[in-house]
């Protein structure tokens, strides 16, 4: 008989005596288990995942306080969920701490004030610091809102106040946030994705449709050959690792490891190659020029499911590191020769032979044969023959019945060119035939444990809840913005899904404006804010910098730590009238104003910043739901209530905006009506519960709803189960129509438990999975044209003569029937998988090497310019900050280690103790020459501060020969700071440059110069 622990401990609880264990078998383990049953007795226990990874963990929170009267639940003890079918009851170092997060020293108790000059905090009461941060919002944005721009145009913004969403809390939390700051006219509203995830969005949308990792974590394990690059797995997502484990032990796959240090997964690897950081680009296109030049491709699956034989316009062209349209004043491209050539129908023309010069396949070609093993090896300082060993292992899943799976994080996207590294990635992949395969795909790992959501939930600059866009301020009216935002189709009898465009916009002002969203208003889209230029994070620093903002509000985002160029941050928030940071810990943020010697050394009498500091609540003491890196909605519960005066973030934004909107109802001001206009018609507005806000983002019917053939679908009030019910009329509500299926008539499905597995790993009975409970993305690719598996042992779904089904829910029309002519890439406006990505990233339709802007060589092998990014978004302020090779002649790179996440768990005593002290590593060569030894004091500096650590001189960090010298790395793990558990550090993005991917704006973390010292 098999029995689950879990389900051994319900046996128990029930008061099943001796006997009756020793009849099932267990009377050898009893005395042990008796001892754990007393422990656990009287404890409730409560679901939760772990609020660190992605990976999702799920834990089992057990606390005291049995429902009796005046009993407090506490909880005493966390332990994995072994019911969870990704973790399995693991927990890695960060997760076995999660009880000394909750119970931090550091933990917030009351709401405070730090006076503008003052050296201390001082408490408050709530009443007071709502008071006055409502009125401090106010007034700024009565003095600052604009209602109209130069030209005329009604724009509604308000920029001198910004938001910063958290990554950590719930996505009911998001879906208030954007309503909070979009109902206020804000448009700095930003998250962490920003910093980390950013790129792979604009990396894997233009390739796939959709910007989310392909596959999901359990799937990894179907993989032949896993190429872990960009990334390290192991530290950083350790429980998801496990399945590259399994695909190694019970798959026999091969494993490889390309980064700049020989990490713990490179440990584990079969295979392993340094690179220099910064040069993952240029790898990337060599594996790609290898593969074209061998034959070593997917014919079929390229010439049916790539844009390889469409072709490009004739004046599209590239020519030494530059595509045509290059406007070098403006440091923009015009983008418009970087598309198809269209026939008279308005459909791309193509060419199946694939040898019309100017197909997308012969341009690729060209393109990337300048990037051979010689010019690769160069670049990136990988040995020659290491590199074509892995081409070989790669190409070997050129074959229908074997995938790589590709594995990476930040060490991708915290690149200046990072989405077109992933862009690079997307090409090999494709080529390869390992997109939609079980067991292939770009498994992009996200960070943070809800980025994701965060991510979905449009919490960024100019974006909206389900990748919808925020409007433009040229796009006047809700048909302009219709017009310009919902794609055509470009290749005949496509999907191209994106055309409903109207229906996801009109429900999701349905779910702003509520009653008063009509026709007859454009459903109140004239209140959204109207962007003019990106308000980014690295933005926002910049205007806060110049004295030009006056108001931050912060949510669970330690942005000095976080952001790049951390004494430009903390200048910035210098400037500020008003600072409210809203976190369950305290941060560095909150505390800028400080003196901590030279780790924050500043004078706080001169800094006239009011800060607030406003616990909340923690994951453990929340309802809600959280998206891990395979986009699966897993709702979470209370386990206990937030402790002291800490209270969770929806009241504290209902409790916030009551206060204004009362402030507004009293005295009138600026423009109230979009603010005024917001639905937030909460059970108790100034505490929403996460139910109802759920709800609320899944969407609703608002009248009877029929399909195209007269049947009812959802009666008026129901909630609806499917995105594909939503409507531009007015009759539907959701707030992210991605999320569509998330809460229905049928209940909360992401609440579901059920881990029965339907095939190669896939429990579609689990939680919910955005879009539409899909797990394995773009899954049709994986069958041919004719519907037959490309590999018959991953028959991942089948036509049954009537429909699609199998082990996952299709990707793809249901009733579409093979030879339908229907490609696999639904979202895209061509149906397929783009090799060239058109005018979908602002620096070229493919991707291209550029040295960082910090580079260690004189020049770019491949280009006689600079050879840097003509488009990495650089402020002018910033040039003077960037160091030169002769002054910082070392590489350095950032990263997180397994016993630490970020800048949290710095307080949380178990990940304190095993991580007590900020560490840099070095190679022995690099040691030997400046005559440091293990355990001495380094000082290492850029052009914008310096930091100093012990030394950990290591075999792992290697010299490597680029261009013709010597190179040395310098790795810097992140995780210390001033404020915390362990001993006091410095932030290490006091080191990092202020130079941003072109494309989303997310700063270079990942290679920039430094010199290193013996301190
Ligand atoms: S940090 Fe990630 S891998 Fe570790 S327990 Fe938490 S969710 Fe799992």
């Amino acid at each position: 008989m098999q029995i689950s622990r879990r389900q051994f401990f319900k046996i128990s609880s029930a008061g099943l005596g001796t006997s009756s264990l020793a009849a099932l078998g267990m009377a050898p383990a009893l005395a042990q288990a008796e001892v754990r049953q007393y422990k656990l007795l009287r404890a409730k226990e409560t679901r939760n995942n772990c609020t660190y990874c992605s990976v999702g963990c799920g834990v089992l929170m057990y606390s005291l306080g049995d429902g009796a009267k005046n009993a407090k639940a506490k909880i005493f003890h966390i332990e994995g969920d072994p019911d969870h079918p990704v973790s399995r009851g693991s927990l890695c170092p960060k997760g076995s701490g999660l009880i000394d997060y909750i119970n931090s020293p550091q933990r917030l108790k009351y709401p405070e004030v730090r006076e503008a000059g003052s050296k201390e905090w001082k408490r408050i009461s709530w009443d007071e610091a709502i008071d006055r941060i409502a009125r401090l919002m106010k007034d700024d944005r009565d003095a600052n809102f604009i209602e109209k721009n130069e030209k005329g145009q009604l724009v509604n913004r308000w920029t001198t106040t910004g938001f910063l969403g958290s990554s950590a809390a719930s996505n009911e939390t998001g879906i208030l946030d954007v309503k909070f700051a979009r109902g206020l006219g804000m448009v700095h509203l930003e998250n962490q994705a920003r910093l980390c995830h950013g790129p792979s969005v604009a990396g894997l949308a233009p390739s796939f449709g959709r910007g989310a990792m392909t596959n999901n974590w359990v799937d990894i394990k179907n993989a032949d050959v896993i190429l872990v690059m960009g990334g390290n797995p192991a530290e950083a997502h350790p429980v998801g690792f496990k399945w590259a484990v399994e695909a190694k032990t019970k798959n026999k796959a091969y494993m490889m490891v390309v980064d700049p240090r020989f990490n713990r997964t490179a440990a584990v690897a079969d295979f392993y190659s340094p690179i220099r950081a910064g040069a993952d680009s240029a790898f990337l296109l060599g594996v790609a020029n290898y593969l074209l030049n061998n034959g070593k491709i997917q014919h079929e699956y390229v010439k049916a499911y790539t844009n390889a034989p469409l072709i490009v316009r004739e004046d599209y062209g590239f020519d030494d590191g530059l595509f045509s349209g290059y406007n070098a004043e403006k440091r923009a491209y015009d983008r418009s020769s970087w598309a198809y050539e269209l026939g008279a129908d308005g459909y791309a023309l193509r060419d199946d032979s694939l040898q019309h010069p100017r197909s997308v396949f012969q341009l690729l070609k060209k393109h990337v044969e300048r990037y051979t093993p010689e010019m690769v090896s160069s670049i990136c300082g990988t040995p020659k023959e290491d590199f074509l060993h892995i081409c070989e292992k790669l190409a070997a899943t050129c074959v229908p019945d074997r995938t790589t799976s590709i594995l990476y994080a930040l060490g991708w996207t915290h690149h200046v060119g990072g989405s077109q590294i992933i862009r690079a990635s997307a090409i090999v992949q494709l080529l390869l035939g390992n997109i939609g395969m079980p067991g292939g795909g770009i498994n992009a790992l996200r960070g943070h444990s809800n980025v994701q959501g965060f991510t979905d939930l449009g919490v960024l600059t100019t974006m909206l809840p389900g990748y919808l866009t925020l409007p433009h301020e040229n796009q006047q009216s809700l048909k302009a913005y219709l017009d310009e935002r919902t794609p055509k189709t470009l290749v005949a009898n496509q999907v191209n899904f994106w055309r409903n465009t109207p229906k996801f916009m009109v429900s999701f002002l349905k779910g702003m404006y509520g009653d008063k969203a009509t026709a007859g208003n454009d459903f109140g889209y004239h209140w959204l804010p109207k962007w003019d230029r990106s308000y980014d994070v690295m933005a926002f620093v910049e205007q806060m910098h110049k004295g030009k903002a006056n108001g931050y509000v912060i949510q669970g985002f330690n942005v000095i730590a976080a952001a790049a160029s951390s004494g430009k941050v903390r200048e910035g928030l210098a400037k500020l009238k008003f600072l409210v940071v809203i976190d369950p810990l305290q941060t560095e943020t909150a505390s800028f104003w400080e003196n901590h010697g030279e780790f924050n050394d500043v004078n706080p009498v001169e800094i006239q910043t009011t800060v607030f500091r406003l616990p909340s609540s923690c994951f453990a003491e929340e309802d809600g739901s959280i998206a891990n890196s395979g986009r699966w909605l897993q709702w979470h519960w209370a386990g206990q209530v937030p402790p002291f005066e800490a209270r969770h973030d929806g009241r504290i934004l209902g409790t916030l905006l009551m206060k204004i909107r009362e402030l507004y109802e009293k005295e009138g001001g600026t423009c109230p009506e979009p603010l005024m206009s917001l639905d937030w018609n909460y059970h108790d507005p100034k505490d929403p519960h996460p139910e109802e806000v759920a709800k609320q983002a899944n969407g609703y019917a608002l009248a009877d709803l029929f399909d195209d053939k007269g049947n009812q679908i959802a009666k008026k009030g129901d909630l609806l189960s499917s995105f594909a019910h939503l409507r531009d009329d007015g009759t539907t509500t959701s707030l992210c129509w991605i999320y569509t299926g998330q809460w229905t008539q049928a209940g909360n499905m992401m609440a579901r438990r059920d881990n029965t597995d339907t095939g190669f790993g896939n429990t579609p009975g689990w939680a919910f999975a955005w879009p539409a409970n899909r797990r394995l993305l773009y899954n049709r690719a994986s069958l041919d044209p004719a519907g037959k598996p490309w590999d018959p042992k991953r028959a991942f779904l089948h036509w049954d003569g009537a429909k699609w089904t199998g082990a996952d829910v299709p990707d793809y029309p249901v009733g579409s029937p093979p030879n339908s002519g229907v490609s696999p890439f639904i979202m895209l406006q061509d149906g397929v998988g783009h090799l060239f990505s058109m005018g979908a990233l602002v620096d070229g339709p493919f991707p291209e090497h550029y040295e960082p802007e910090e580079s260690p060589i004189p020049a770019n092998p491949l280009h006689s310019g600079s050879g840097k990014s003509p488009v990495a978004r650089i402020f002018k302020d910033d040039l003077p900050s960037f160091g030169s090779r002769e002054d910082f002649p070392c590489v350095a790179t950032s990263y997180s280690i397994t016993e630490m996440f970020r800048h949290w768990t710095k307080h949380s005593r178990l990940n304190a103790i095993v991580q007590p002290e900020q560490f840099v590593e070095i190679s022995e060569k690099l040691a030997a020459s400046k005559g440091i030894v293990a355990g001495d004091m380094v000082k290492v500096a850029s052009k914008r501060g310096y930091i100093r650590g012990k030394a950990v001189v290591t075999k792992r960090v290697m010299t490597l020969q680029v261009a013709g010298q010597e190179v040395e790395q310098v790795g810097i793990p992140v995780h210390w700071g001033f404020e915390g558990t362990t001993r006091k550090g410095f932030l290490a993005n006091v080191l990092s440059p202020r130079v941003g991917d072109a494309n989303t704006h997310t700063p270079e973390y990942k290679a920039f110069l430094v010199s290193v010292e013996k301190a």
